[in-house]
């Protein structure tokens, strides 16, 4: 057997996906777990090229390779890509592919794909078995604690939290805990209600939160504060919650680094992909239990590919944080702005019908289209299209309201780009 031969077969038998690529990402070998995990995240794109089959879902991985300067060694290991926006995988759990990048030479690159969902999972149970850990260690260290029910009252306070506060026990057992707690928010971009912050830690496990909290006498304090969802209830209808909190000495800057990292695209800093499925399952329930309105705007760079051939991808990049910039300008209060992947963005407004969505669009549209990029080649426009739905005019489902935004996106490229669908009545 030659050499080739013996890699051939190697790469076929090989438990998870090996693609090796030049340095723009042209595919040369591909073996068949990979290719079973690049088809469905390629779509349309086709897997001819490694960066343009996974920009969808993970456009930083050329970022990552465009950005590493040495000649050979690990661009990246392990980084996640999360592949289902919605929709999620038989046994109900979301997809969650690992990839990791070689560089072998100037224009050699290995790229290993495998599904961890199975173990993204279990660390998901692991990470609620770990706070509910520190949650007891931190009681006994002598932290304020309370119990919660499901619908915001507190049934318990220990002594520790009549100390740390200075509220009485009869003060705060019966009330509501939107009453004791000040809440103050320390910056997040999206200021959960307590009910929200509940619905969080029954979905996760666990929420953490940082703020500006008052004690009975007035004086503020920094405080964390961990909302644990009680596992051993193991009644979904009626959880109950524990909350610690703790006075700490300044504003703990690393719990917002990591919710930054965890929570922003790497190139725009718009709310990323993982966020971005969050937010909407979360506002879902939230529109669905109120009777509140819920829209989604997707919008998609017209044209980008040509703009990106002429001006070059550092001046693509430039536009991609300009656009995300103007639609954190635009994005109203309990509304997030997100990317969705490439040079598509979506964004999502809690409490509004269709035609406020649509001007909405309208605003943002606009806006883009009269972006003036100064780039070393000369000016640069860049125009959008942009599609609307409300959850009202779907079968129900975040899937069916994510489907009739991305249809009318087309209908708006196919009209001609630069437009709204549907247009205003
Ligand atoms: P259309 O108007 O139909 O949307 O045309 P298009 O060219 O925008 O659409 P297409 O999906 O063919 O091309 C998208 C392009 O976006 C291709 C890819 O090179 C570029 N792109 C995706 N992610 C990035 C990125 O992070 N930076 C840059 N500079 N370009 C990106
Ligand atoms: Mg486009
Ligand atoms: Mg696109």
């Amino acid at each position: 057997m030659t050499d080739e031969d013996d890699l051939l077969s190697f790469m076929y038998a090989c438990p998870f996906g090996l693609i090796e690529l030049d340095a723009l990402g042209d595919i040369g070998l591909i073996n068949p777990h990979a290719m079973k995990h690049l088809l469905p995240l390629a779509g349309a794109h086709g897997v001819e090229n490694f960066f343009t089959a996974t920009e969808k879902y993970a456009p930083e991985l050329r970022n990552f390779a465009d950005g590493f300067a040495d000649p050979h060694g690990t661009i990246c290991d392990g980084h996640r890509i999360v592949v289902d926006l919605g929709q999620k995988s038989r046994d109900g759990r979301p997809k969650v592919l690992a990839c990791s990048l070689v560089k072998r030479g100037p224009n050699q690159l290995i790229a290993t794909l495998s599904d961890i969902s199975a173990q993204v999972a279990q660390e998901d149970r692991m990470r609620q078995a770990d706070t509910w850990f520190s949650a007891l260690i931190d009681q006994i260290n002598d932290h304020a604690l309370l119990t919660v029910a499901g619908n915001g009252t507190v049934l318990s306070a220990n002594p520790s939290f009549v100390r740390q506060t200075g509220y009485a026990a009869e003060q705060v057992i019966g009330h509501p805990l939107e009453t004791i707690l000040s809440a103050t928010d320390s910056g997040e971009q999206i200021p959960f209600s307590i009910a929200d912050q509940l619905s969080l830690a029954s979905r996760d496990g666990w929420h953490l939160f940082e703020g500006w909290e008052q004690r009975a006498n007035g004086e503020r304090y920094w405080c964390q504060r961990l909302l644990v969802a009680r596992a051993e209830q193991g009644d979904d209808d009626d959880p109950t919650f524990s909350m610690v909190l703790r006075d700490v000495p300044e504003p703990a800057e690393k719990t917002n680094d990591l919710i930054e990292l965890l929570t922003r695209d790497y190139l725009t800093g718009a709310t990323n992909r993982m966020q971005f499925q969050k937010v909407l399952k979360l506002e879902y329930t939230r529109c669905l239990r109120r009777g509140q309105p819920l829209s989604l705007i997707i919008l998609d760079l017209d044209e980008f590919k040509a703009l990106n051939d002429r001006h070059g991808h550092p001046a693509g990049d430039a536009v991609l944080k300009q656009v995300a910039r103007i639609g954190a300008d635009c994005t109203p209060t309990r509304a997030i702005f997100a990317r969705l992947g490439g040079e598509e963005f979506a964004l999502l407004a809690p409490g509004y019908p269709l035609s406020e969505a649509i001007d909405l669009a309208e605003t943002l549209r606009r806006k883009i289209a009269e972006l003036h990029i100064a780039v070393p080649s000369g000016q640069l426009n860049v125009t959008t299209s942009l599609g609307c739905a409300e959850l009202s005019e779907t079968d129900g489902s975040t899937d069916d309201l994510i489907a009739i935004a991305d249809r009318r996106l087309y209908e708006a490229k196919r009209a001609g780009r630069d437009r709204v669908a549907p247009v205003a009545a």
